[in-house]
């Protein structure tokens, strides 16, 4: 089965083409972080009308590397939610008029489904069962996964999300906007031992998170090194994205240690625009070859939002023989446990 994916859940119109047989055809994304970037991070009407702007465009592109025309197409996949309900539209609207014109099926794909699937995209995909650690913009979680759809949740952050608190603190230090590679980046440069910032909720049991506290500790310890003009010098801010870096990434790490032991699984998938985080792979590879466990990730390209976590999660769903009904549904809010399994 060829399956195009949509994705418009944010600021990323992502499109991509999957065959069951051959793989990926093709895969195209337009970020629109440059617009957003003035504005300190993403404001949805200017949003769904870039999405609208970019989608047709990049379809068309995808088409033309697979080497394929739309008649060859057998299904269209696309983000359903959860996400900005404006974005959401776009690409539901644009996917369900184009299936309706081909006359073949389509289907709405869970957001965090299609990140929690990303790295079976790769060489040498995890196998059900795995705990899974979804960390992006706008979720922390650790999930038991047993299958698609079968998917039980372990924990969750309370407040903001380890990619959110990434683009808080990034803006705290002056960074552009997404925080969270601007904050790697510095932190290379960074000494670990000046500062040591708290590793939340890891003193007691249990595998929820917080990091907004964190968020917090960011600011005060940025606010007393600022000059009289509110400045940080540059090695003051190398020190506190190294210091953050390695509090969320540590966070992180002890939960994922935890969620291995309590459910006895031998295998930790990461996925999400933090999952492409160097110093949480290489912590997570220690991690698991403590625990006799294996580690696995999508590219860099396939962590962050894009088409082709889309259209293989819908691809998967449409062997299945699901399909969405001709009625335009998008949510906003979507709780990835409430999914049917296949
Ligand atoms: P969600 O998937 O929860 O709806 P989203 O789609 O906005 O949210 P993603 O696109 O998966 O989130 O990821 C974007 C997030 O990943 C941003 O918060 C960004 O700062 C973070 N991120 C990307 N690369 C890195 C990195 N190398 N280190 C840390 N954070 C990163
Ligand atoms: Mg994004
Ligand atoms: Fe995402």
């Amino acid at each position: 089965m060829r399956v195009l994916g949509i994705e418009t859940s944010c600021d990323e119109t992502g499109v991509a083409i999957y065959d069951s047989e051959q793989g990926l055809l093709g895969d195209a994304l337009y970020s629109q972080i440059a617009m957003h970037a003035e504005y300190g991070g993403v404001v949805p009407e200017l949003a769904s009308r870039d999405h609208v702007r970019k989608l047709l465009p990049l379809v068309r592109e995808t088409l033309a590397q697979a080497r394929l025309d739309k008649s060859e197409l057998d299904a269209i996949a696309y983000t359903a939610g959860p996400g900005l309900i404006g974005a959401l539209i776009v690409g539901a609207s644009t996917a369900r008029a184009m299936a309706l014109g081909l006359g073949i099926p389509a289907l709405g794909v869970h957001h965090m489904e299609g990140h929690l699937l990303a790295p079976m995209l790769e060489e040498t995909p995890p196998a059900f069962p795995f705990v899974a650690l979804l960390v992006s913009g706008g979720h922390t979680q650790l999930v038991r996964v047993d299958g698609i759809g079968r998917y039980e949740l372990l924990g969750e952050s309370l407040d903001d999300a380890a990619g959110e608190a990434f683009d808080k603190a990034g803006k705290m230090l002056g960074l552009d906007y997404p925080g969270g590679p601007e904050i790697a980046k510095l932190a290379q440069h960074g000494d670990a031992a000046r500062f040591r910032f708290p590793r939340p909720m890891t003193d007691r049991p249990g595998l929820d998170f917080s990091f907004s506290g964190l968020k917090t500790f960011t600011l005060n310890t940025a606010n007393q090194l600022r000059d009289a003009d509110g400045q940080l010098d540059e090695q003051s801010k190398a020190d506190i994205a190294v210091a953050f870096e390695d509090a969320v990434v540590d966070t992180l790490a002890i939960k994922c240690k935890r969620a291995l032991q309590q459910t006895g699984l031998r295998q930790l998938v990461i996925a999400g625009g933090v999952s492409a985080n160097a110093r949480l792979r290489e912590k997570l590879d220690e991690v698991v070859r403590r625990q006799r466990a294996s580690l696995f990730y999508a590219r860099p390209r396939f962590c962050t939002d894009n088409g082709a976590m889309i259209a293989y999660a819908g691809c998967q769903r449409l062997l299945a023989g699901q399909s969405s009904d001709l009625k335009i549904s998008v949510f906003p809010r979507w709780p990835m446990d409430t999914l049917p399994a296949i």
